[in-house]
């Protein structure tokens, strides 16, 4: 099966071309054809199943022929990072379209997005927040709006983006089609797309699952091994990008710097950082620079590296949702991951979540017990010396 099959417009075949896609992926099959044809779409999938593409084309291929600088096609995303990889993922796929695309979002000159509006733009991909300062401004107009893509609708209501999105969707015409994309799909998602939507096509990928591509490790630690066990893990352990999750800013920031302070290229990408530091962080672990990025989940939305070969849950998730979410930055489309999770005796509630999720699943995991090796004391008053790596067939997998 290749993109043929879709019967896309050359231009747009073009820029599929240009980024290399050959085969399309599953969510792509199955959601292309239905928006071709006008329906609306409720489509399951987590990020890395090229779920972008999958709404990106049919948008390029139902405005190229008629392009005329209003905005026509809409995609809304719950933080800018996920704004501006969408963006670019539009320019790619739509560079010989003739098509103009734009990301709007907070922290950005406001100044310079209203000149690129009034240049003349047909695909906005905006946060809920700064779309709305333009509407109230006057200085985005709607109203010849056709496509609406409400992207990872899940992240923007755990976000409190809902009241944000009504607001916009009272300036949208009631005539458009509407897609949604989300990993999971709780009530509250359940309920705006009866409102919003018409008559949507429903289409799903790993419904509640984790990727397949991706191998999971549960290991048993007490809170105060945690760091050690990531010492050890990033040392012994091949790894290309990795991705460590924490449950507060401070953690990251303090993991961040304690791994530094080993010669690790690490840094952290957290709520305290400007956006000029969020930028820069980004940018390192997309370029290399930096190999460990320690995150928390909302700092971490919308990140696509593709080189990200580890996801590691330094601290549980909130729930199943955020597991997901998370591990579905590795095992990206063509290749493989590894998720390792830090549980101690205070997550036993989540740890039984996760083991359903894997077992209804039927993915398989192992299960370790950390056991930070300590060197007998050399002499007297040396009470413990640094933690010696236990090399793996020593952690006693149970
Ligand atoms: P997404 O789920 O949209 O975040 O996409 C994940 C990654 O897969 C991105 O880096 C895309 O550029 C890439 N991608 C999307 N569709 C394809 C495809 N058909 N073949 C190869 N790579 C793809």
């Amino acid at each position: 099966m290749n993109f043929d099959t879709f019967n896309l417009n050359p231009g747009v075949m073009d820029g599929v071309r240009a980024l290399g896609y050959s085969t399309p992926t599953p969510i792509q099959l199955q959601a292309i054809p239905p928006i071709i044809q006008g329906h609306d779409l409720i489509g399951l999938a987590q990020t890395g199943t090229g779920k972008t593409a999958a709404f990106v084309l049919p948008i390029l291929h139902h405005l190229i022929s008629s392009p005329h600088g209003q905005v026509r096609a809409l995609i809304l995303a719950p933080t800018r990072e996920l704004a501006e990889q969408t963006d670019t993922v539009i320019t790619g796929l739509g560079q010989k379209t003739g098509l103009r695309n734009m990301a709007i979002y907070g922290g950005a000159n406001m100044e310079q997005q209203i000149q690129k509006l009034r240049n003349g733009v047909e695909i906005v991909t905006a946060c809920p927040g700064r779309l709305l300062d333009h509407l109230w401004k006057g200085s985005i107009d709607l109203s010849n709006l056709e496509i609406l893509v409400i992207d990872e609708a899940d992240r923007m209501l755990d976000m409190g983006f809902l009241p944000d999105i009504k607001n916009i969707l009272k300036c949208l015409m009631q005539k458009r089609q509407t897609l949604l994309f989300s990993a999971t799909m709780p009530a509250n998602i359940r309920r705006l797309a009866e409102e919003i939507m018409h008559k949507p096509v429903t289409v799903q990928i790993n419904p509640t699952t984790t990727a397949a591509t991706v191998s999971h490790t549960i290991y048993s630690v007490e809170d105060s091994q945690k760091t050690s066990l990531l010492k050890d893990i990033l040392e012994y352990t091949k790894t290309e990008s990795v991705l460590v999750f924490t449950r507060t800013k401070y953690r990251a920031q303090r993991i961040a710097q304690q791994l530094k302070n080993t010669g690790c290229r690490a840094t952290s990408l957290q709520g305290n950082l400007n956006q000029n530091q969020r930028q820069l962080a980004m940018e390192g672990f997309c370029n290399g620079s930096v190999k460990v990025l320690v995150a928390t989940d909302i700092a971490a939305r919308g990140i696509d590296v593709l080189s990200i070969t580890h996801v590691i849950n330094y601290d549980m998730p909130g729930s199943m949702d955020d597991y997901i979410h998370r591990i579905g930055r590795t095992g990206r489309i063509g290749k493989v991951g590894q998720a390792f999770t830090f549980v101690t005796a205070k997550d036993a509630a989540m740890e039984r979540d996760l083991r359903h999720l894997l077992d209804k699943g039927k993915t398989e995991y192992h299960t370790v017990q950390y056991k930070e090796r300590i060197e007998k004391p050399q002499r007297q008053g040396v009470i413990r010396n640094k933690p010696v790596y236990v090399p793996r067939k020593a952690f006693s997998t149970v």
